[in-house]
């Protein structure tokens, strides 16, 4: 068995500086590191002035629904292979996959594997997707798009599930090679991004414009946390500034539940996820869905066409119950729902 060093070759995404010095693109910290050091992420280091990326290996698989990652504008119903790999560039205290995204403290060993058999078990099983999630995936991005060129060439999409990170340099590395995107909005407030995330609020609204503008097609995601992030004001700066983005930016609210080194806070109430939603709404989101909320009524994790209020695609958990959309999105009434459908 391979360990995690072994299991790397050199980045594409980086820049050989003076005294054998690296300086990463692969995510805004931009690390600059010596001969011997590693980046934050702990994952990409520098080899005798070469940086090293994480590549042939998967620390999971699985055959997930789309409505989990979660994307409900991206061929909703279909389902895709997600895969992770080890490490993060961010320390979230509220992590819900850190026996994974710390890679020191990992909880199991890396599987081998190759783009080209992943991208095969994908296909083999009937999936539409394959998913780079579980971890953060820009600072594995060289492996993404190996293993997306290997999907691609069979006709699957492509999706990230991340944390918005991202650098100029990496969104066009990406976007021959990648679909969608989805980005974690974890608040609206610098010191709390800094202190509890380790990244700049200022940095990751650089990446929602960045990949807004690049043109992959985008959701955010936002797990509301009491006492962290869901007080009326930070919710109202969210969703004003995703409406500014785009009011078709579908924006998902989801519960928390304690983890990781946030478990003497209490879960998120309905009546949070509900008022936020309201909000949202009021800011002039147009498609604003609720998570982790089985048997509170119907609607919130539907897609209502905002023209003529119809329901045009009814989801139950992370099932597709009805669609009636047609070709390309379009509603009966003729109104095109933004987003990706076949
Ligand atoms: S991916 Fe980000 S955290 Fe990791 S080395 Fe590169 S710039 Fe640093």
């Amino acid at each position: 068995m391979h360990s995690l060093r072994e299991l790397s070759k050199e980045a594409v995404l980086y820049q050989k500086l003076a005294g054998g010095k690296t300086r990463c693109l692969a995510c805004a910290h931009r690390c600059v590191t010596a001969p011997g050091g590693a980046g934050r992420c702990g994952v990409r280091f520098n080899q005798g002035g070469a940086l090293m990326a994480p590549w042939g290996y998967i620390s999971g698989a699985a055959a997930d629904p789309m409505e989990k990652k979660p994307f409900f504008h991206a061929l909703p119903g279909s389902r895709t292979l997600s895969f992770g790999m080890f490490g993060c560039n961010f320390h979230c205290e509220f992590c819900q996959n850190w026996d994974i995204s710390d890679a020191r403290g990992r909880s199991h060993a890396p599987a081998e594997t190759a783009p080209e058999r992943l991208a095969r078990e994908a296909l083999s099983r009937g999936l539409a997707a394959v998913v780079s999630t579980y971890n953060e995936p820009l600072i594995t991005a060289d492996w993404a798009a190996g293993v997306f060129a290997a999907a691609r060439a069979g006709g699957l999409r492509t999706a990230f599930v991340s944390n918005g990170y991202a650098t100029p340099e990496a969104a066009a590395f990406l976007r021959p090679c990648l679909d969608f995107w989805k980005v974690d909005l974890k608040s609206f407030d610098p010191g709390k991004y800094r202190a509890v995330c380790g990244g700049e609020l200022e940095k990751v609204r650089a990446g929602l414009e960045l990949i807004k503008a690049s043109g992959f097609w985008l959701e955010v995601v936002t797990l509301l946390i009491p006492g962290f992030n869901d007080s009326a004001a930070e919710t109202e700066a969210m969703a004003a500034y995703l409406a500014g983005l785009s009011r078709d930016i579908p924006w998902h609210l989801t519960a928390f539940h304690p983890d990781h080194r946030m478990t003497g806070v209490a879960p998120t109430p309905p009546e949070t996820l509900l008022r936020a939603r309201d909000l949202a709404l009021k800011k002039g989101l147009r498609y604003v869905y609720c998570g982790n909320l089985p048997g509170r009524g119907s609607g919130l994790e539907d897609t209502v066409c905002p023209a003529c209020s119809r329901k045009v695609v009814e989801r139950t958990g992370f099932a597709v119950t009805a669609n009636i959309l047609g070709p390309g999105g379009v509603c009966p009434c003729g109104e095109k729902i933004p987003g990706v459908w076949s």
